[in-house]
């Protein structure tokens, strides 16, 4: 069995985002990069399977060189080889369509991904490769089992969960729940040395047509400082809340 997992290069978690000046684009300047937090979770359930029923498994990225870090730890936790398509993520379309190219040409059965990155929150991608490439697509895993050319996947639906079942090849984006969180694979010495040598295939992008255009962005404003009101001084609360907060 083959296995894609794409993966998204998105800011660490704890960064404080900032925009350029004139809005117009995300200030990349002292910002560290990681794994999308959901494509771990992806990642590790393709490692198992790769332990499991001894599939094969890449990572592809669509990025520029400085995504090649991040491509580097995914190789560490357990991929076999990776493929980074060379072009700045522009909108989740021409993402989509650079992924899906690449997966025409690889023949896999599986393509897993998160249900959404972590930065811009699109949650368009997987859905997009799955309709390019005309393939079934779950969203929103929280468990998967692959039983020959059979995919079982768990859903969290409202109120409830739900299993379903899809015929390979098929994408399939997940979440936590995939794998356990405390199952996650942590890199040690030995992956992240054997990780220098594994292949990393570099492609020009099929130049996808970019659909949707980012004009302007803007930080949420800081919020308010709190202020305590001594707990007998119910006056005072009151007052607040109708001449500064204005609910009452
Ligand atoms: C440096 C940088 C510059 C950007 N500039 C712009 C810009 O100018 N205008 C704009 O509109 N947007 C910009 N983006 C955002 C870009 O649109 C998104 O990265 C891309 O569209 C996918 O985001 P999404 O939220 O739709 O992904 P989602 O659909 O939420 O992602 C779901 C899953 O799809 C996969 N996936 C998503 N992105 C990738 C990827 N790049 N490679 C491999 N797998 C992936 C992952 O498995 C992920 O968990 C930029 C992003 C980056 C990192």
């Amino acid at each position: 069995m083959k296995i894609l997992v794409c993966i998204s290069s998105v800011p660490d978690t704890t960064s404080k985002i900032n925009f350029t000046a004139d809005h117009s684009a995300f200030d990349k300047n002292g910002i560290q990069f990681v794994i999308n937090p959901l494509d771990e979770f992806a990642l590790t359930k393709a490692v198992k399977l790769q332990e499991s029923q001894g599939a094969t498994v890449t990572v592809a990225n669509v990025g520029g060189a400085e995504t090649e870090a991040v491509i580097r730890k995914a190789l560490a936790i357990g991929a076999n080889d990776a493929i980074r398509i060379n072009a700045e993520p522009k909108d989740s379309y021409s993402v989509a369509k650079e992924i899906a190219e690449v997966a025409k040409n690889g023949g896999y059965d599986l393509i897993l991904c998160g249900k959404e990155s972590l930065d811009y929150n699109g949650g368009a991608v997987p859905g997009m490769v799955a309709q390019i490439l005309n393939q079934s697509f779950v969203n929103g895993c929280i468990g998967l089992e692959i039983s020959g050319s059979e995919a079982k996947a768990v859903r969290e639906i409202e109120g409830g969960k739900e299993t379903v079942t899809v015929q390979l090849p098929a994408v399939i984006a997940g979440q936590k729940g995939l794998v356990e969180e405390t199952e996650l694979i942590i890199p040690n010495m030995r992956g992240i040395m054997s990780a220098r040598t594994k292949p990393l295939q570099v492609v020009e992008p099929s130049a996808a047509e970019v659909k949707v255009e980012a004009v302007r962005f803007e930080s949420v404003p800081p919020r308010a400082a709190v202020k305590l009101v001594a707990p007998d001084n119910i006056d005072e609360l009151v007052r607040l809340l109708h001449e500064e907060a204005k609910v009452i």
